[in-house]
């Protein structure tokens, strides 16, 4: 069976992915489960940039020791908002400073937001996912609408899933099952673009 190396040491974003590709005829690999310990640098300018230069080191990486027979999948995404001119979008995971500090992040967000009404309050979530392999070097992306909450819940979610509002659920991504947020969010359509190209490798 042919092997999908998951090009991401986040391991909240690794178990989404892994939930959606589970129904196909790959076998699912994270960086940590193949002992990869590779921090590629983020310093592309679009998320697009970023999950390529995620894809092709992890590629270049496996060509090295003889796997160049598997599959690169790199996810790289974040929250535009309008209001704030698109931030934090590339930097969203090092919004506040620290790198994957999820609550610090929320609470800048909220902080930048202090002042937004309404319709400025409106957000959306980008996914940019590239695959690169022997025979494929594809790059998708998928976006979801939606609204920043005024206060952020209590409890441990991935990332600014608690302050994401989906209106179709009436309620946040932190709140809806992963079956539901899977189904509308920008990994999801990212990734059922991205099916349509694994059936054919
Ligand atoms: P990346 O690892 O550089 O792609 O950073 C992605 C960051 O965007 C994460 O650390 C989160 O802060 C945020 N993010 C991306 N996708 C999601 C999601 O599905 N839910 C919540 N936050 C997300």
């Amino acid at each position: 069976m042919r092997k999908i190396v998951l090009a991401s040491n986040n391991e909240k974003k690794v178990k989404e992915l892994k939930n959606m590709l589970n129904e196909h005829n790959f076998e699912i690999c994270s960086l940590k489960d193949e002992n990869i310990d590779i921090d590629v640098v983020e310093d592309g300018s679009t998320f697009e940039e970023n999950a390529l230069k995620k894809a092709s080191e992890i590629y270049k990486y496996l060509l090295t020791n003889n796997k160049g027979d598997a599959l690169v999948l790199a996810d790289d995404s974040g929250l535009e908002i309008d209001y704030l001119n698109g931030e934090p979008g590339i930097y969203s995971a090092r919004y506040s400073g620290e790198h994957g500090n999820d609550y610090a992040n929320n609470i800048k967000l909220l902080d930048r937001m202090k002042s937004a009404k309404g319709e400025e309050r409106r957000g959306r979530f980008v996914c940019a996912l590239a695959l690169i392999g022997n025979d494929t070097n594809e790059v998708i992306r998928g976006a979801v609408e939606g609204y920043i909450k005024e206060e952020l819940m209590d409890g441990d979610f991935f990332g600014y899933d608690p302050l994401f509002f989906y209106p179709g659920f009436n309620k946040t991504f932190a709140e809806a099952s992963s079956e539901e947020k899977n189904s509308v969010s920008h990994r999801g359509n990212a990734l059922k673009e991205l099916k349509k190209i694994l059936i054919q490798l």
